[in-house]
């Protein structure tokens, strides 16, 4: 008999156990494999069509000289060019 009090006692003891708040960000589970590996492919499965299409297929227009850009790619090439230099120049002497 006492055995058994003491047993119910015990269990009752873990019942009352405020469980503990987890720590850290929260789990996604898309990131984690079954295996316990970590998933890095990306979520969207057109991610890889997509990349070039929202970053570098929209134009650009040059900050310094205005002209429009097919892509912007073509920045830094741009930007060593003579028409972009020589438009640098005026502007450069008109604030001097
Ligand atoms: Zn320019």
């Amino acid at each position: 008999m006492t055995q058994e009090l003491i047993n119910t006692d015990s269990e009752e003891h873990i019942d009352n156990v405020v469980e503990k708040r987890p720590r850290g960000r929260p789990i996604n589970p898309a990131r984690h494999l079954p295996d316990g590996r970590y998933n890095k492919e990306p979520l969207d499965p057109e991610y890889y069509k997509k990349y070039y299409h929202i970053r570098y297929c929209e134009k650009y227009t040059c900050g310094i000289c205005g002209k429009t850009l097919a892509n912007s790619q073509k920045v830094k090439s741009h930007e060593k060019s003579t028409f972009c230099l020589k438009a640098k120049q005026k502007l450069e002497n008109m604030f001097l």
